[in-house]
């Protein structure tokens, strides 16, 4: 019967191993999703600053183009100052110069506050490819580890599925079958060791009779609460119960 205990316990421990097999099946794919989206975040990051930048870039030049025009309208105009006859012709061309130069100031501090943007946009470009590259590297780093443990998960659960099989085939059939159904409703934990006189599983506590049973380990003890098998932690075994 020992021996059978032994055997239970065993197996537990590779179900135990299995259960952090399924638990890095989970964790891992987020893990690698993670790495990958944080690459095209910071792509889509550099990409928005870049389309900034150039839309900036384009009404600067065509504010530059505007002064220019406007510049040139009023070389137009002092050409023919110098031709005009009479002092109203004098006074409009004079008002219209006057506009023009006025619309090229309001311009110029367009093109000021432009400027600044143009400063901030290219100080976040600078973020975000710094950003972008780190990602690259992370990515770089991480990215072949991780799809390798993950490809290996499955074999490894597979194997020590193989294992817990092999050492079940030597337990009675009803044994192996509730060891199963616990397993698999039971938060993958079958047995439980006892604790401080309570079952580790379920935290209940254990009746005197029970924990006499559990010293000899000549019978396999159940929960009375939770229904997980129970033994005692090998090490408090006293010599005598070896
Ligand atoms: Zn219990």
């Amino acid at each position: 019967m020992k021996e059978q205990l032994n055997v239970l316990a065993a197996m537990q421990k590779l179900d135990d191993k299995i259960g952090q097999y399924r638990v890095l099946q989970e964790v891992l794919p987020k893990q690698l999703n993670e790495i990958n989206e944080r690459v095209e975040q910071a792509t889509i990051d550099l990409l928005a600053g870049e389309t900034e930048k150039a839309e900036i870039n384009k009404q600067q030049r065509a504010q530059e183009g505007e002064i220019k025009t406007h510049q040139e309208q009023i070389q137009k105009y002092g050409n023919q100052l110098s031709a005009i006859k009479t002092n109203k012709e004098y006074k409009a061309l004079n008002s219209e110069i006057a506009y023009l130069k006025d619309k090229i100031s309001e311009i110029e501090s367009q093109l000021l506050v432009l400027m600044d943007a143009e400063t901030e946009v290219k100080a976040r470009i600078v973020g975000y490819k710094n950003a972008l590259a780190e990602a690259e590297a992370n990515k770089k780093a991480k990215e072949g580890d991780l799809k390798a443990q993950i490809e290996t998960l499955e074999e490894k659960v597979e194997s020590t599925r193989a294992e817990r099989n092999k050492l079940a085939v030597t337990l009675p059939v009803a044994l192996i079958k509730r060891y199963g159904n616990m397993i698999k409703n039971k938060g993958n934990q079958a047995l439980a060791y006892t604790h401080d006189g309570s079952c580790g599983g379920c935290g209940f506590v254990i009746r005197q009779q029970m924990r006499i049973e559990l010293q000899l380990r000549e019978k396999v003890v159940y929960c009375e609460n939770c229904g997980r098998i129970l033994l005692n932690p090998f090490e408090e075994d006293s010599p005598e119960a070896k």
